[in-house]
């Protein structure tokens, strides 16, 4: 197969693992920096370029990693592939949906996934209200669309939760407010889906200090069996948002496994040094399931 992996560079550690796994198995793979591709709509058939090359017949697959700072000009990229039937480890509607928390939770909610107990609003007038409807602080603050743990913050009493909220709102940037799931003393879980199959599994636990447990920020990993409700709940989370390849994120709070939020570019390098899976191999072998099928 011709395989085309959409990231801005190769000198990313998951990058590499998927484009090795996909050599390893016969297959000719090429990283496309999708910010460098232009789209043509209009007459005929609607195309992809790269630079003056029309790449919009050469893959049978594309695997999108499309960073938080390009998702919106990346997703467009995706979706035109898919105009042309080429197949996707993620659907270009999933990468919006997850790429924003607030869409990600409302989606979660209507299908009955628990998810933390959430507020958002731009409204500077009432923030002591949200506040008391999330019974009151500690509470979290979160950029709806931050990664890596930045742009998450806990505000332990009412006063400092209400002038960073009060600045967010200010500076037009879009924030939820959450229960602080205190409880889960800095762990949460990430389960790696691939084809609708839970393949990986790990705990993260913050540094001393700390209490987001991202690996970015210096989170400690331990592979880890999900029970079943966590897997049904990872499992969902993505056909949900139509994403057939995504980490899930979950924390224990004290009413039971909470959805946190879906990455449809999920790192590799932690989950594959916590649990010994060959996740790169998984998801080439999910494309080769599907992108022959689609070909016919
Ligand atoms: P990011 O996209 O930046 O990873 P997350 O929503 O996943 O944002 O939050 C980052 C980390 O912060 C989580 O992995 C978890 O450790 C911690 N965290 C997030 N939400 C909560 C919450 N409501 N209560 C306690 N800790 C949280
Ligand atoms: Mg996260």
């Amino acid at each position: 197969m011709n395989i085309a992996i959409l990231s801005v560079s190769l000198n990313v550690f998951s990058t590499q693992r998927i484009m090795e796994e996909a050599q390893k198995l016969g297959h000719y793979v090429e990283l496309i920096d999708h910010t460098k591709c232009s789209v043509k709509l209009g007459e005929g058939k609607p195309r992809i370029y790269l630079g003056e090359e029309d790449v919009t017949s050469e893959f049978d697959a594309i695997i999108p990693r499309i960073g938080a700072k390009v998702t919106k000009h990346g997703s467009a990229i995706v979706k035109q592939f898919e105009m042309n039937n080429v197949f996707s480890t993620a659907r270009s509607l999933g990468i919006t949906r997850a790429r924003n928390k607030v869409r990600t939770l409302q989606i979660m909610a209507r299908k009955n996934i628990p998810i933390p107990e959430t507020v958002f609003s731009i409204n500077p007038d009432n923030i002591e209200e949200q506040i008391k409807i999330l019974g009151g602080p500690p509470v979290i603050i979160k950029l709806q669309e931050g990664t890596h743990g930045l742009g998450v913050i806990l505000a332990e009493s009412k006063k400092s939760a209400k002038s960073i909220i009060d600045t967010f709102y200010k500076m037009d940037t879009s924030i939820l407010l959450q229960r602080y799931i205190e409880e889960a003393e800095g762990e949460d879980i990430r389960i790696i889906v691939v084809g609708n199959k839970v393949i990986a599994s790990m705990k993260r636990k913050s540094e001393i200090g700390e209490f987001r447990s991202n690996v970015h920020r210096g989170g400690d990993t331990e592979a880890i069996k999900p029970t079943s409700q966590e897997q049904y709940i990872a499992l969902n989370a993505c056909k949900y948002l139509g994403l057939g390849v995504a980490g899930v994120d979950l924390m224990r709070s004290k009413s039971g496994p909470v959805l946190i939020e879906v990455n449809a570019s999920p790192g590799l390098k932690g989950i594959e040094g916590a649990t010994g899976v060959n996740v790169a191999k998984h998801i080439i072998q999910f494309v080769e399931r599907n992108a022959y099928t689609r070909r016919k």
